[in-house]
């Protein structure tokens, strides 16, 4: 018999199967008058949710179309930027915006590591810069930025717009738009709100549009804020057709998030990656995040000396269960494992189990049903 695969990279993560049946129903117009009321109430719930007394845009495209349009409409040709970068996806912004005419500075941490933020106060004190980018998760390192911690300090540079990018965060780690000073968080559907990939969602405060009706006409077309917003307020008009189905599917998702309540979402993600991770460290994985900024959407483990990745995560897939490999220096020293989005108890025993098997294959040096005790003990205190 097949066994049934487990998809367990850092997304897409699973998607629940009320999830699955949004994106299967007949499709509509979108000036579809029920559509046009599921596509309102969705915008207004994540607003809410997140507490943004700003504007919310659910666009069609990936996360790094969430990246560019976060910059494109806060920044022009000429303007300097400063880039945090904790790893793969932080470096992304410096293409991206190297490509739009701006000058680019870059404070990056060792991989597992954080740029402290009296760092970043200190350069940011040296020019006036248009904005900056933070990466709450690097999915390639598994570092969680403080971005509360430095929404505060951003109070000290009033002129500077504060760019969060959540695609491997929102939804899984703590994150209030007004509370945390944010000015412009993305994500992407994929990750944390466990739906199919497609949907881009940003939530923008107040001083952001400002800075985008000072720039006038933008270059950028599709990514424009001032085109969307009037569907946004308004989704019987027409700028770009919407997505139909995929906005149904994260109209799920977030009443899946309501019945769970944020909160208690929060929770369940920190208490689950905790457990994860220390039983994954009793297994003889390392984890590259150092403890303290550890994410709770996924764990990056680095394994140990002489086993072969290849083999491993062969082996893992056979066993049932999808990982991703390590990036950059960390090709076939890691493997990343997600634990965000819609995943409960069922998932985190036969997750662990699956990976002893695989390693006791490998040829690692397991004790079988260690990691399995350790996840138990954690689900039942
Ligand atoms: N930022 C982060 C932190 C990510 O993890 C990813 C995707 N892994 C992206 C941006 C890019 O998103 P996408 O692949 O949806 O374009």
């Amino acid at each position: 018999m097949k066994t049934r695969k487990l998809l367990m990279i850092p997304g897409p993560t699973p998607v629940a199967r009320s999830i699955q049946d949004q994106m299967g129903r007949e499709t509509v117009a979108f000036g579809d008058p029920a559509f046009v009321k599921d596509f309102k109430e969705l915008i207004e719930d994540l607003k809410v949710m997140f507490r943004c007394s700003g504007e919310v845009f659910v666009l069609a495209g990936t996360g790094t179309m969430g990246m560019e349009t976060a910059i494109a409409n806060v920044t022009k040709r000429g303007d300097n930027v400063l880039i945090v970068s904790h790893g793969f996806f932080g470096d992304r912004f410096i293409d991206l915006c190297t490509r739009k005419g701006l000058n680019v500075d870059v404070l990056s941490s060792e991989w597992g590591e954080i740029v402290p933020v009296d760092k970043i106060r200190e350069k940011l004190k040296e020019k006036h810069y248009a904005a900056m980018t933070v990466t709450h998760v690097d999915t390639s390192t598994g570092v969680c930025a403080p971005v509360a911690e430095i929404g505060e300090m951003m109070k000290e540079f009033p002129e500077t717009i504060y760019i969060v990018d959540g695609v491997c965060a929102t939804a899984g780690e703590v994150e209030y738009i007004d509370d945390m000073g944010i000015d412009i968080l993305f994500t992407g559907s994929q990750k944390a709100f466990g739906v199919a990939p497609g949907l881009t969602m940003l939530w923008v405060s107040n001083k952001a549009m400002e800075r985008r009706k000072s720039l006038g006409t933008i270059p950028e077309f599709y990514i424009d804020f001032e085109k969307w917003l009037p569907i946004m307020h308004d989704p019987a008009k027409y700028f770009g057709t919407p997505a139909v189905n995929l906005v149904w599917a994260l109209k799920e998702a977030v009443r899946l998030i309501k019945e769970e309540g944020l909160e208690n979402r929060y929770a369940r993600h920190k208490k689950y990656a905790r457990i994860m991770q220390s039983a994954l460290e009793a297994l003889g994985f390392k984890i590259l995040a150092k403890e303290g900024h550890r994410a709770v959407t996924l764990s990056n483990l680095v394994y140990p000396e002489g086993t072969d990745d290849a083999k491993f995560r062969g082996l893992l897939a056979e066993e049932g269960i999808m990982v991703a490999g390590g990036l950059g220096a960390y090709a076939g020293k890691m493997f990343r494992l997600g634990h965000m989005g819609n995943i409960d108890k069922h998932d985190l025993v036969s997750v662990i189990a699956t990976i002893e098997r695989a390693a006791y294959r490998a040829g690692m040096n397991v004790e079988l049903g260690k990691g399995v005790a350790i996840v138990q003990k954690g689900l039942v205190e």
